[in-house]
């Protein structure tokens, strides 16, 4: 029988390779890439293995399912679900890296959240690279004005820039505009890349990118 540890660890060490075999493939480091392993709609369980297994970063949508998970010893967590600016205090008082911020209203909440909470999480701005409607994220076209306006407010907790790009559509010009975008501004953090094209993106600059299906199977 294979167990649930032996799964993930397995499925981590496949993801782990294939993301340094991309990186060296682009003239990059493997150390400059960071998995974060998304285990949103997963048992503390599967967490707890991933963790065992040797990784350290998570992601999670919802602020309150990562509440029922995080903290957790050893582990960092990324929210990289849309926010609502209600959520903003308790996303403040459980995230390391908060990779959701795209609108000024929530710069706001995020700001009053961590003055009430004395806790200063990273923020990576999500940008709505596909201009597609119903998706969160800056649009494009306002995204300089933002991530200046971002940058005046947390100056270095701010971080990088993510985007999840329109399901039907080749990737790769999403992701080369979201890494030049963040080259522009000085940004280090391109956030970008699921299971289905992580190693596309990090072809293109991704620095982190956010594997979910390919660790921990598929969600129901
Ligand atoms: C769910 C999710 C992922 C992971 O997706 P997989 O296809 O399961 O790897 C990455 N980023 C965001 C923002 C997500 O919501």
């Amino acid at each position: 029988m294979i167990t649930l540890q032996t799964n993930i660890a397995d499925n981590l060490r496949q993801v782990r390779e294939r993301i340094a075999n991309a990186a060296i493939r682009a003239g990059r480091k493997p150390e400059d890439v960071t998995l974060v392993a998304v285990s949103k709609t997963k048992p503390i369980e599967a967490v707890r293995a991933a963790l065992a297994a040797g990784q350290t970063v998570f992601g999670e949508n919802r602020v309150q399912e990562a509440a029922e998970k995080f903290p957790l010893p050893g582990a960092t967590l990324h929210l990289i679900g849309g926010l609502q600016t209600n959520k903003a205090r308790d996303a403040v008082r459980i995230a390391d890296v908060i990779e959701t911020l795209d609108r000024p209203r929530l710069a706001e909440a995020i700001t009053a959240a961590m003055a009430k909470e004395g806790r200063y999480p990273s923020l990576l701005i999500e940008v709505n690279a596909g201009g597609e409607a119903q998706k969160s994220g800056v649009p494009r076209d306002d995204a300089d004005a933002f991530i200046a306006d971002c940058k005046a407010r947390f100056g270095d907790g701010l971080l990088g820039l993510m985007c999840i790009p329109p399901h039907d559509e080749d990737p790769r010009p999403h992701f080369t505009w979201l890494a030049d975008r963040a080259a522009r501004h000085g940004l280090k953090v391109v956030s970008m890349g699921m299971s289905a094209d992580y190693e596309i993106a990090i072809e293109c600059g991704a620095t982190l990118v956010r594997v979910g299906t390919a660790i921990f199977g598929g969600r129901s």
